[in-house]
């Protein structure tokens, strides 16, 4: 069996080691003589994943009681909508950022349910760029302030948290587990778990107790997440085995040393991969410095007529999954927690020798 480095923005990379237990556990779970994926989620085996995936989680990100933990479904584009119906209120009106095109989905949502207010917007720069917050229009009283912690598509990471007034409501669906983070900074944190967590099929929100409870009556019950946290996330029949998977992933990045454990291997691999780009005169990175995403680096090749025969050789020596998204172009090499840095290494091996073939 020879597994290839997989690039790909999501569903993305696993750690092997999570795959194999995954494969050993498969058709039966610790000697109950089923598989997981068979097992009511109301049996305490089940629960008990459920509860090890959540303290193991609180434990890495530092996670008070103030908040809750919920695992649902609908992908973090469900959230988009679940936002401004459980956090909108009486306001009506809320404060986002756009910083590229996952802020625009949330933006184009938000409007649906309320008045929205677009405090600052990178087009200018192509959405290159995160506009600073003094340059920010902030509206008048919104219900909380909503922005994308990581571009996936461009390549845009916030390095710096807003500093509102209102809740912090955070989309880090490509950056979540890559580095520590204060929780305490947000109102909401939430997550599709497909990039840097597990399997698609799961989603995390992880929400301050005290913003429950607000939801617009027309809020589905599934949506609502005072409903998802008072039934512990299984109101309904939650995505059990992308939450066992998910568990194993927790306890993978335990055993790597946690988060800032995390964070030193990924600052190298993005460096690497950065300084590989910005040496070379034949790939470049449109994206500002301050603002260069450590999980999805894009890139372009000086030549766009090579960019079939990059992304055929690169297939052939096994590095998957390197097309940039179709509303850039170019390249993106996605590089998570699960990509290690011997295939950052592989990669910018496969770079220089293109380069010097083609260049
Ligand atoms: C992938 C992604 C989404 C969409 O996630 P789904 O789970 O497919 O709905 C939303 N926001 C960001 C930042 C993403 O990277």
């Amino acid at each position: 069996m020879t597994r290839c480095y997989n690039f790909c923005a999501g569903p993305a990379s696993l750690p092997e080691s999570v795959l194999q237990i995954a494969r050993d556990d498969m058709l039966d779970w610790h000697g109950k003589g089923l598989s997981l994926m068979e097992m009511s989620h109301r049996s305490p085996e089940v629960v008990g994943v459920a509860e090890h995936a959540e303290q193991t989680l609180r434990n890495l990100l530092g996670i008070s009681d103030d908040y809750a933990v919920l695992f649902l479904q609908g992908g973090a584009s469900t959230q988009f909508s679940a936002v401004p119906l459980n956090l909108l209120g009486d306001k009506g009106r809320a404060d986002y950022v756009n910083t590229g095109e996952w802020s625009k989905k949330a933006i184009a949502e938000g409007q649906r349910y309320g008045e929205v207010n677009v405090v600052a917007t990178a087009k200018d720069t192509n959405f290159t760029t995160i506009p600073p917050q003094q340059s920010w229009q902030l509206g008048a009283d919104p219900a909380y302030l909503h922005y994308i912690g990581n571009e996936t598509i461009g390549g845009v990471e916030f390095f710096w948290t807003p500093q509102v007034h209102v809740p912090l409501v955070v989309d880090m669906s490509s950056t979540i587990l890559s580095r520590p983070i204060n929780v305490a900074d947000y109102g909401v944190i939430y997550a599709g778990a497909q990039k840097n967590i597990g399997p698609a099929g799961l989603t995390l929100v992880i929400v301050r107790r005290d913003l429950l409870g607000r939801a617009h009556p027309l809020c589905p019950a599934m949506l609502n997440w005072k409903i998802a946290a008072d039934n512990d996330s299984m109101y309904n029949t939650p995505p059990t085995f992308a939450l066992y998977l998910a568990a194993l992933v927790f306890d993978w990045l335990v055993e790597q040393g946690g988060l800032t454990a995390m964070e030193v291997v990924n600052r190298r691999k993005a460096q690497k991969l950065y300084s590989a780009i910005n040496g070379s005169g034949f790939y470049s990175n449109p994206v500002e410095l301050a603002s260069r995403s450590l999980m999805n680096v894009p890139f372009i090749l000086a030549n766009a007529d090579l960019d079939k025969q990059f992304l055929q050789e690169s297939e052939a020596a096994g590095l998957l999954n390197l097309k940039g998204h179709r509303s850039v172009g170019g390249m993106r090499a996605s590089i998570y927690n699960a990509v290690s840095e011997a295939a950052v290494d592989a990669l910018i091996a496969f770079m220089q020798d293109f380069e010097q073939r083609n260049g």
